[in-house]
């Protein structure tokens, strides 16, 4: 079996920019890409516009974004294989990554595997749809967009995400609702509290969303009522979807440390998880920030962390 000193596993801007870094301080990095887990290139594969990511001034699109990033960790010299990786064994070193098609020994591992914002699947929010139309996982990405400023918003989740989007919508949008499937929200009690005394917000109970409607763009949402079945339909620019992530940790099979939502832990201020030689990088570990150039910066601190610590073990 191939024997390499750093695998990374996962596509997006935390597995790219740890590879430049590794593939820079010449480590000849293995990526992989990934292929049923998620398109390759990662959650920005599913967005339009990234007008928050230093270096383009006039924004760029999130697929551009990608393979410029893709292209530059190949120019350094990394491998990158379209594969998604089935298990690990982290039991024993050099570890075991084990792919739909290669299996390789590890010296060291950078997991870099994201995690999937959960959308509702109803008719008018999906891909070819409305989904980027007007339909989109995340706020602070999408919200200042021009589509959305001094139009009704809706937020779409009950917990502390879906009342920091919808305050953070405040900002743009000309009312935002809040709708949410119980008579009570998830949310701690002070974020409750602050979007209820939000004079721009307004709470819908124990309504979901029906249907998504528009033209080019979404111009109306459908939402029915959980106990009579009704079905209203409003205006609308904006559907936010803030019900949560899926962290891309299931291959893992309970060998790193995780914490209740399944996310990986890592000591504080460094990518190292709970296993010697094993690290981790953006949104996998981090349901925080939850943005690009944040996980860009975290792959950086994995590969830099990874070199030194193969250097301390006498790998270089
Ligand atoms: C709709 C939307 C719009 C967004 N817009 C913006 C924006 O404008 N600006 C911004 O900064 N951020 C934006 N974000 C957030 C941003 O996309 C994420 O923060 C960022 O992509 C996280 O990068 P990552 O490298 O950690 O993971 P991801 O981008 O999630 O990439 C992880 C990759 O790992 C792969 N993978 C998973 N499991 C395996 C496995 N077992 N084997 C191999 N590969 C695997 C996946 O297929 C995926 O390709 C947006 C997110 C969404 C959903």
């Amino acid at each position: 079996m191939e024997r390499r000193r750093i695998v990374i596993i996962g596509s997006g801007p935390a597995g790219y920019c740890c590879a430049i870094y590794a593939a820079r301080a010449n480590l000849k990095p293995l990526l992989f890409e990934g292929f049923y887990s998620g398109p390759a290139g990662g959650q920005l594969m599913t967005t339009t516009e990234v007008e928050n990511y230093p270096g383009f001034p006039n924004g760029i699109t999130g697929p551009e974004l990608v393979d410029a990033c893709r292209k530059q960790a190949a120019r350094f010299g990394t491998d990158l294989l379209t594969e998604d990786v089935v298990s690990v064994d982290l039991s024993r070193r050099p570890f075991i990554v084990r792919g739909g098609q290669t299996s390789v020994e590890a010296d060291s591992l950078v997991i870099a595997t994201g995690a999937l914002a959960k959308r509702l699947d109803v008719p008018g929010a999906r891909d070819g749809e409305f989904w980027q139309k007007g339909v989109t996982a995340c706020a602070v990405c999408d919200g200042a967009a021009p589509i959305f400023r001094n139009r009704p918003l809706y937020v779409f989740g009950g917990g502390d995400t879906a009342v920091e989007e919808a305050t953070f919508l405040t900002k743009f949008g000309s009312r935002v609702y809040l709708v949410h499937r119980r008579k009570e929200l998830r949310a701690s009690k002070i974020m409750a509290n602050r979007v209820m005394n939000d004079p721009k917000i307004e709470i819908i109970w124990n309504h979901e969303l029906e249907r998504v409607e528009g033209d080019k763009v979404v111009h109306a949402v459908a939402l029915r009522d959980i106990d009579t079945g009704q079905i209203t339909k409003h205006e609308a620019a904006g559907v936010f979807f803030a019900i949560g992530h899926e962290p891309n940790t299931a291959f893992l099979q309970g060998q790193l440390e995780l914490d209740e939502h399944r996310y990986i832990k890592v000591k504080p201020g460094t990518s190292y998880t709970s296993k010697e030689g094993v690290f981790a990088a953006g949104d996998v570990q981090d349901h925080i920030y939850r943005q690009a150039v944040t996980a860009a910066g975290s792959g950086c601190m994995a590969a830099l962390d990874a070199e030194r610590w193969l250097s301390a073990q006498g790998v270089r």
